[in-house]
């Protein structure tokens, strides 16, 4: 039995878990384990006690670019940490995950929910992944319109689930700042740091402080960052929440004529910030995180949202849908 790393700190195990550094190496593990369970770094997964089946680390590394004019495609191996590429880009001048930055976890794992922060999402930026059929080792690409991305969703998180391992992802970013400033905190952030010409660089830094505030850190307050999605639902469905409760926003979403509601403040008023079970908690400068108090396990935290969920259909009729996946609860 050995220890399954994950940020929420809570305590699992897994019959074996294994570091995979190449392809080769990956499919004679998933050759002898089929059912293994593929993990970046656990920054976006609930776990049980012990799952009785393989859990593979991605541990592959390398990232590569090909210059076309004033754009890039990036490749990036899937076990390279996402906010070092975030870095990486910038450093080298291609420009275009600035408002990504901080986002923990594995660059094969960003597709999985299409990650998303300040209005940018992955999908904008990915032009393909290659990724292993786990059935039988073969090798494909997937151009982004393959991937079934959604909000915080994507194929490989929904029907394809388990049926491929991501080895890389190649992005389109470029060389010319196109600058994603419509989120308030980003835009108030930059102005106290006094930024005048905002640079792609500017908007990391103002990114990265604003979430350092906002944020419990995972290292020291264990959390998957949000627990639950941001509702989509139809216009008629918005207006009439909007009238249970006080001062809800609610902003444009895809499909054209859906609107995105705000999973944090339906909870703060359904629920409030004080709800609890076991060791798991509500992070009460934003209710969307759920916190390891210390000692909380798995099933705390399922039930913590269960309990939220329950209030929040009972005060507002909508279904609250987890956002990080479970295993072995
Ligand atoms: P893991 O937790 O290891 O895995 C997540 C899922 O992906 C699992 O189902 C796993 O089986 C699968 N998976 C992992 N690697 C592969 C692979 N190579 N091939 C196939 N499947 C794979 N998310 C956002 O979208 N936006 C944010 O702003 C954001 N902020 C966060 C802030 C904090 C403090 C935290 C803790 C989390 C945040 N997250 C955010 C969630 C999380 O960081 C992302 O979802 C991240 O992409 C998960 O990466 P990971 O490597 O840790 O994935
Ligand atoms: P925020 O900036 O306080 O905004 C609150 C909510 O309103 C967010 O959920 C956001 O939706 C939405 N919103 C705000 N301005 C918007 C605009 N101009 N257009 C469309 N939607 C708008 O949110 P926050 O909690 O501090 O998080 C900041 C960003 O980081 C958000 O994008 C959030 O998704 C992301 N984040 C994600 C995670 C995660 O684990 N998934 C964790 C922390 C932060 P969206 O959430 O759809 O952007």
């Amino acid at each position: 039995m050995t220890d399954i790393p994950n940020t929420l700190g809570v305590p699992a195990t897994a019959d074996q878990v294994v570091e995979v550094a190449d392809i080769d190496q990956l499919r004679g593990v998933l050759r002898s384990a089929p059912d293994a369970l593929v993990l970046g770094g656990g920054s976006n997964v609930v776990l049980g006690r012990h799952l009785q089946q393989t859990v593979v680390l991605m541990c592959n590394r390398g990232i590569s670019v090909a210059a076309d004019g004033e754009m890039v495609e990036v490749t990036a191996a899937a076990g390279e940490g996402w906010h070092r590429l975030v870095r990486h880009c910038l450093d080298c001048g291609y420009f275009g995950l600035e408002n990504l930055a901080l986002i923990p976890g594995s660059v094969g794992a960003a597709p999985l929910q299409n990650i998303g922060a300040y209005g940018v999402e992955l999908a904008q930026r990915l032009v393909r992944l290659r990724a292993l059929r786990v059935s039988d080792g073969s090798v494909r690409a997937f151009d982004a319109s393959e991937c079934g991305f959604g909000y915080r969703d994507s194929w490989f998180k929904s029907a394809g689930a388990g049926q491929y391992v991501i080895l890389d992802v190649t992005l389109r970013l470029s060389t010319q700042p196109q600058l994603v400033l419509d989120y308030p905190d980003i835009l108030t952030e930059l102005s106290r740091m006094g930024v005048k010409r905002t640079r792609p660089q500017d908007v990391a830094r103002a990114v990265i402080r604003v979430r350092r505030r906002k944020l419990p850190d995972p290292a020291k307050v264990g959390n998957v960052g949000s627990f639950f999605k941001n509702p989509v639902v139809s216009r008629d469905v918005a207006q009439h929440v909007q009238s249970l409760g006080e001062g809800l926003s609610a902003h444009a979403a895809e499909p054209a004529g859906m609107v995105k509601l705000s999973a944090a403040q339906l909870i703060d008023q359904a629920a409030g910030k004080l709800e609890t079970h076991g060791g798991a908690a509500v992070w009460p400068r934003q209710p969307l995180v759920l916190i390891n108090q210390g000692k909380a396990t798995g099933s705390d935290f399922v039930a913590l949202a269960e309990k939220i969920q329950a209030k929040v259909m009972a005060r507002f009729g909508v279904p609250l849908v987890l956002e990080p996946r479970t295993y072995g609860l």
